[in-house]
């Protein structure tokens, strides 16, 4: 289907184990959708209607379109990505129809997940906003959620980081009535991440994965993968001096010997701020 196509065919697939800290997280997900979504018999057998709707919540950057992904790609079913300032965008009518259809194409290519990336800007409280297209937006929202029937084997999961900030319909039974919440990473958490994004870089001898954990507080799951990308990058600039610009590629002896660093590492952390220390603060 060409919606998810044009969103999908550039990403590898993601798998559990490429998402750090979320264990728990994890394993409740796949209770809650892959299951279901993998044996709908159980669920027809016992006479219960699996969830068709998750509520993912936490601050931006912790992982929950990659578990989105990752539980789609792990349940093997297709999965359709809505991000919801994008469809508010378009024009008049529009974001009705797109919504609808990314729908239709779910059922179609069932079992499906259906990602709903930052809900609040489709779905803000009916009576907070002024427009009309909007309100119109939430009801196609609600009508279409309230026609997906358990045995068509799609799953709606949504994301935001202001869950207070979502109409109140959307929350009820049959609807979005499972909530997850998904919080900044603790050491063991950021450590894991830290595995995970330096899983195919060579590294030297004294990086140590577990200090820069204990350094890294209040960074969540985006600002550690920029940080591993920025020590790679000091990594190419400390072996610049050895390239001889002239050459098409780089000498194998020079390329032997390249691994990010400690003093790599360090001078990343420097750079990168960790963008969800406000929420840090606020539960803290
Ligand atoms: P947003 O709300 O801003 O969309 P998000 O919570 O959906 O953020 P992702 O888009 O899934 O976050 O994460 C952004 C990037 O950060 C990922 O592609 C991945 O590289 C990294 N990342 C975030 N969380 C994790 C995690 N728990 N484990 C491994 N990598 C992570």
């Amino acid at each position: 289907p060409e919606y998810q196509e044009a969103k999908d065919a550039r990403r590898a697939d993601v798998n559990y184990d490429d998402i750090g800290g979320l264990g728990t997280t994890i394993d409740q997900l796949r209770e809650m959708v892959e299951l279901p979504l993998r044996y709908p018999e159980l669920f027809q057998r016992l006479g219960v209607d699996p969830p068709k709707g998750v509520l993912l919540h936490g601050p931006p950057g912790t992982g929950k379109t990659r578990l989105a992904r990752a539980v789609a790609n792990e349940s093997d079913a297709s999965f359709f990505l809505i991000n919801g300032p994008e469809i508010m965008g378009s024009a008049y009518g529009e974001s009705e129809k797109k919504l609808r259809e990314v729908f239709e194409q779910a059922a179609k290519a069932a079992p499906s997940i259906v990602f709903i990336d930052e809900i609040d800007s489709i779905a803000p409280k009916r009576g907070q906003v002024t427009g009309e297209a909007e309100k119109r937006l939430v009801a196609q929202l609600l009508t279409l959620m309230d026609g997906l029937e358990s045995r068509q084997n799609t799953v709606v999961i949504a994301a935001t980081n202001r869950p207070e900030a979502i109409d109140e319909a959307l929350r009820r039974p049959g609807r979005f009535d499972r909530e997850i919440v998904i919080g900044v990473p603790d050491e063991r958490g950021r450590r894991e991440i830290l595995g995970i994004h330096t899983r195919g870089m060579p590294l030297g001898d004294k990086v140590d994965l577990d200090s820069l954990a204990r350094q890294t507080y209040g960074f969540v799951g985006a600002d550690l993968s920029a940080l591993t990308r920025e020590a790679a990058i000091e990594a190419v600039r400390r072996i610049m001096p050895r390239l001889n610009l002239e050459d098409r590629t780089v000498p194998p002896e020079v390329l032997d010997t390249l691994s990010v660093t400690r003093e790599d590492f360090q001078l990343a952390i420097k750079r990168v701020q960790p963008s969800a220390m406000r929420e840090v603060m606020v539960q803290a």
